[in-house]
């Protein structure tokens, strides 16, 4: 699908539920968030029915988000249904990494292609003020059993002003010693996020440089969207950057967000969304949820409106929308 932009739409990002083990005080507040009634969330099936139409459509690539997915019962069976879809090429995951250990088998089996790992820090003390969790041994155990997978394993940073600063590097070293993509995402003004001040990529990249020597920008592609990599001398992996702000990629943006309420969003930064639970619950057939999949894709503006002076993303929710 071609948006009113030129940019190729090929690739959807799945929230499976808005439910979280972790509490990122970025993200969701201390106490949790009023729950979503579950007949409110979309079935696997509707979730199946809308990701055939799209990839009917040109969408070959997904990613399943939350909250956190792997809370949802079911996932890796859910997974195996999409990687036999027709035209669908590869189906990835976004996790905190909390219980990736205990279903690594289930999902590989099932045809998982790449894991995404959220890890903003590798410091107990950190991890505990940031995600309000002690487990972050857990999390460790989980990448160093993905490590030994045939996973496309990334780690994901969001590093953030006065919080895990001194993580970055340390981090970072994670890509000289192995395979694994470290990646370093730009703190965006959404929910919670407007609370805390995001790292600037020019000063992440020049702390890294002096740490580890010339970064060099990598021709290579490690994923379904605007990052970009970076190698240095004698790093097995590499860094990666995703700068909503100080370096817009909205130029190169390839996708379309489903919520796990069944909402089809053209853009993160967009109000509202293109109501597809509605749809499939009245009855609707495979061509109407075609057309509307058509017309979020047309809705796509040109840029996501971040820097606007409003108010209005505070009241968005990442753990909803999926990141
Ligand atoms: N629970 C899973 C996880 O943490 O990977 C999936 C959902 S989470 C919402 C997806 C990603 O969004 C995480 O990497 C998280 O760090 C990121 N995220 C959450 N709020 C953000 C914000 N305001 N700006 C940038 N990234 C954010
Ligand atoms: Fe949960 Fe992910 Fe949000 Fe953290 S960022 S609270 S892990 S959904």
């Amino acid at each position: 699908m071609q948006d009113g932009y030129g940019r190729i739409i090929n690739y959807l990002r799945v929230s499976v539920t808005d439910k979280c083990n972790l509490r990122c005080v970025y993200c969701m507040p201390p106490e949790g968030v009023e729950r979503t009634p579950h007949d409110q969330i979309l079935s696997f099936e509707e979730t199946l029915r809308i990701c055939a139409a799209a990839a009917g459509l040109g969408i070959n690539k997904i990613k399943i988000t939350g909250g956190e997915p792997l809370v949802r019962r079911g996932l890796a069976s859910f997974i195996h249904s999409l990687k036999h879809q027709r035209n669908i090429k590869t189906v990835t995951l976004t996790t905190n990494g909390l219980t990736l250990s205990d279903f690594l088998k289930e999902l590989l089996d099932a045809g998982l292609d790449a894991v995404n790992i959220s890890l903003d820090t590798l410091n107990n003390t950190c991890f505990r003020r940031i995600t309000r969790s002690n487990d972050l041994q857990k999390v460790i155990h989980s990448i160093e059993d993905a490590c030994k997978t045939q996973l496309t394993i990334k780690i994901n940073c969001v590093p953030m002003r006065g919080v895990n600063e001194n993580d970055i590097v340390p981090l970072a070293e994670l890509a000289r010693q192995t395979e694994i993509i470290v990646r370093f995402i730009e703190l965006m003004p959404i929910g919670l996020g407007s609370d805390f001040s995001p790292i600037p990529q020019d000063e992440i990249f020049e702390q890294l440089q002096s740490a580890f020597g010339v970064l060099t920008p990598s021709d290579e592609q490690f994923g379904n969207g605007p990052a970009a990599y970076y190698s240095a001398a004698g790093f097995i992996g590499k860094i990666g950057f995703i700068s909503a702000l100080s370096h817009n990629f909205c130029g190169m943006c390839n996708r379309l967000r489903l919520t796990g309420t069944g909402l089809l969003k053209p853009c993160l930064s967009s109000d509202a969304g293109i109501d597809l639970k509605a749809i499939i619950r009245d009855g609707g057939g495979d061509a109407e949820i075609a057309d509307a999949i058509r017309a979020a894709v047309m809705a796509k503006p040109a840029r996501h409106n971040f820097r606007s002076d409003n108010n209005q993303h505070k009241k968005k929710n990442m753990f909803r929308i999926g990141g």
